[in-house]
């Protein structure tokens, strides 16, 4: 077995993750094939946590169209991932990976409210943890809380998982020659002007120097070839 590279890492799963290819909330042979890949993590010990995003259920984004006050549209966005995260966790459960979920916005006795040294115990018995809720506040995203944990948990790595192999020069749905990059530094993606990350998560990995592995989450092996730090995607470094 090859060198774990990065021992502390976390996972951004969006929302649209979960869907697959379907046009459901779910699609249960998808999310097998990414609880298969976070169990792979856990049993070589690496410390993960995951930031879940909502999607697949719900986007602020969406709401105003219907005449929501853009707030509270973001408020539904939060519970929509705190769903997600209540899914995540007994999915995980039931393969026999012990999870615990925190919500940045506590929801009585049905999600706990995030605690940072609670949260630290838990991964240093290797529990995987998952996070919910985002930053709590409205005008933010998941990346922006994907961002924030990773500093908090001390991760050494953040995973953008996504539907695309890594991050290129254009959009290679509609370029044929689009170029993907192997490795970047935060400078060159700014200085290209990729979009990666929201601006906001962006910038916190960078003034706290996490580095950012971009990849294809539908791939088999794709969070354990980045953990290893063999991966096809993208890595965004310091
Ligand atoms: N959201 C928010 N604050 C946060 C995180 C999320 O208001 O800190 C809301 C926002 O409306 C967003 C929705 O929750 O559109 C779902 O999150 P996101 O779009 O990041 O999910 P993903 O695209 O990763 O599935």
């Amino acid at each position: 077995m090859q060198q774990v590279k990065y021992k502390r890492t976390l996972l951004k799963l969006s929302g649209e993750a979960l869907m697959g290819d379907s046009q459901h909330i779910f699609d249960k042979p998808t999310i097998d094939g990414i609880l298969t890949q976070i169990k792979q993590l856990n049993l070589l010990g690496i410390k993960i946590g995951i930031v879940i995003g909502g999607g697949n259920i719900f986007r602020g984004i969406n709401g105003t169209q219907f005449g929501l006050k853009p707030a509270n549209a973001d408020y539904m966005g939060i519970l929509a991932t705190v769903m997600n995260g209540i899914a995540l966790k007994d999915f995980l459960n039931h393969i026999g990976v012990k999870t615990y979920l925190y919500s940045a916005v506590p929801i009585g006795d049905i999600v706990k409210g995030y605690n940072r040294d609670n949260m630290l115990d838990k991964l240093d018995v290797n529990s995987v943890v998952i996070f919910a809720g985002g930053v709590g506040h409205p005008f933010f995203t998941t990346d922006s809380g994907a961002a924030l944990r990773a500093i908090e948990m001390n991760a050494d790595l953040l995973i953008k998982a996504t539907k695309v192999d890594g991050v290129y020069n254009v959009d290679p749905k509609t370029h044929t020659n689009a170029q993907k990059y192997t490795k970047l530094s935060f400078d060159e993606a700014m200085h290209k002007n990729l979009k990666i990350m929201d601006m906001a998560a962006f910038d916190l990995c960078r003034t706290h120097k996490v580095n950012i592995g971009v990849c294809n989450i539908f791939q088999a092996n794709a969070l354990y070839d980045m953990v290893i730090g063999n991966s096809q995607g993208t890595l965004i470094h310091v």
